[in-house]
């Protein structure tokens, strides 16, 4: 079976027949421009000395400093951050920012290390990696299993390592040591902005779109939060444990209080026609927005065809397979893809980069804007391309990305220039 990275990879090639780009623009995107894989040495607390593998790529650099998340996952392996920094490449260009795609990971159980093992974990990750990384060479930011403490920690080893406070060698900090406010919801707020701009496109509305959300963290919480404020009715969300349905409504909010008390959905308040029932049952009710955020690989082949919601809002990164893909275009359901629907987060990331380097914070409302200015126009340039080149959306998205990287590479000269 082909790998996540050569199915990434195909997307390339599918957007680029819809484009007068040279060739020797796939030709430098073919492979990541480099990755460092290295065993980062860990003393524990019972006093052994434990291995684990880690690696960060950067994938293409042409638009600037390559910018992506670390994620902790035992899974973790080179071909899932390969294809993660490339589909960083792709959204850094979606929502116009000056920067490259990159990724980092470590195969680990972060859940099953004491809070002093990880953070030395997180300062061994910078020691093995501080002159691949940079400010202004390549800049990580949280993903799976890595938050704004692991972040501090990093920024501090880096600082450390050489000798001064460098707050924008990484994003996702917490607000005291220069975290940008409106990180925290980013993500989620730019999935809610992308889906009310292009409503009346899509045909949904307040009064009358039910929403079912996969997963119940910090992105769905926020989107869910957002949506259900404006009239949205919320009737489904999951954790790693369970679901829950409620043809109703639930409040978001009440149901995060009773997770967070409870340490699970079950049992969450409701209107009484509450049930319990599995992640694969959630992605099949009946609704008219679905909401994959948890994980990579969730509608797959299998499961697609019995998908009902006409939108999908991917804020999960790669929750789609292309199989899955081809099935619901034919059903003709929209995707909205994660590298517009999620892009929110590295767009707040990348404003907190600038108030790093410019050593001066911005309100929330100024945060909420300018997030709302990048959003808004790039779904409606990408929903423009879809209309325009009657492709779906996802193809759309990588199309008008790889124009703005296209004419980066170009702009370098091609042979057409050198042999002239
Ligand atoms: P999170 O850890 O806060 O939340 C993940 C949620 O998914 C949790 O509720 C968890 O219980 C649930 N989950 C885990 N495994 C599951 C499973 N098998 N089935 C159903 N639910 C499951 O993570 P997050 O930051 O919200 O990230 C979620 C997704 O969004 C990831 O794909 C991530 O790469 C993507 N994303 C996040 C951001 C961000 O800024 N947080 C930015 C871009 C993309």
């Amino acid at each position: 079976m082909a790998g996540l990275f050569t199915k990434a990879r195909k997307r390339l090639k599918e957007a680029a027949k819809h484009l007068d780009i040279h060739t020797e623009v796939i030709e430098k995107l073919r492979y990541p421009k480099e990755t460092l894989a290295v065993s980062l040495q860990v003393r524990m607390d019972d006093g052994s000395r434990r291995s684990f593998k880690a690696w960060r790529c950067r994938y293409d650099d042409t638009r600037g400093p390559t910018k992506g998340g670390i994620r902790y996952h035992p899974a973790v392996n080179l071909d899932e951050v390969m294809t993660l920094a490339f589909w960083m490449t792709f959204k850094c260009a979606v929502a116009n920012l000056p920067y490259g795609g990159g990724k980092g990971g470590v195969a680990v159980d972060a859940k099953s290390l004491s809070r002093t093992e990880l953070e030395r974990l997180s300062r061994a990750y910078i020691q093995a990696f501080s002159r691949f990384i940079g400010p202004d060479r390549d800049i990580p930011a949280p993903d799976m299993y890595t938050n704004g403490i692991v972040m501090a920690w990093m920024a501090d080893e880096y600082s450390t390592i050489v000798g001064a406070p460098t707050p924008a060698v990484i994003t996702g900090k917490p607000i005291t040591l220069g975290g940008s406010l409106g990180r925290d919801d980013a993500t989620g707020r730019g999935g809610y902005y992308v889906l009310r701009h292009l409503e009346n496109e899509l045909g949904v509305s307040p009064e009358k779109s039910r929403v079912v959300m996969q997963g119940f963290g910090n992105a769905s919480f926020h989107c869910a939060r957002l949506l259900h404020a404006d009239g949205f009715k919320i009737i489904g969300v999951s954790d790693s444990r369970s679901a829950i349905y409620d043809p109703d409504g639930m409040d978001p909010l009440a149901v995060m209080d009773h997770k967070q008390k409870s340490r699970g959905l079950s049992g969450a308040p409701s209107n009484g026609k509450l049930r319990e029932m599995t992640n694969a049952e959630l992605l099949e009710q009946e609704c008219d927005v679905l909401v994959p955020a948890a994980m990579e690989n969730q509608i797959i082949e299998e499961n697609a065809g019995n998908i009902t919601a006409p939108i999908v809002l991917e804020l999960a990164n790669g929750p789609t397979t292309p199989a899955a893909d081809a099935i619901l275009r034919k059903a003709g359901t929209i995707v909205i893809p994660d590298i517009l629907a999620n892009a929110g987060g590295v767009t707040v990331s990348y404003f907190e980069w600038v108030q790093n380097k410019a050593g001066y914070y911005w309100p929330l409302e100024e945060v909420q804007s300018k997030l709302k200015a990048i959003m808004d126009p790039e779904a409606r340039r990408i929903w423009n391309v879809k209309q325009e080149k009657d492709v779906d959306m996802r193809t759309a998205a990588y199309v008008h990305a790889l124009d703005r990287i296209a004419s980066a590479v170009e702009a370098h000269g091609t042979k057409a220039y050198f042999s002239d």
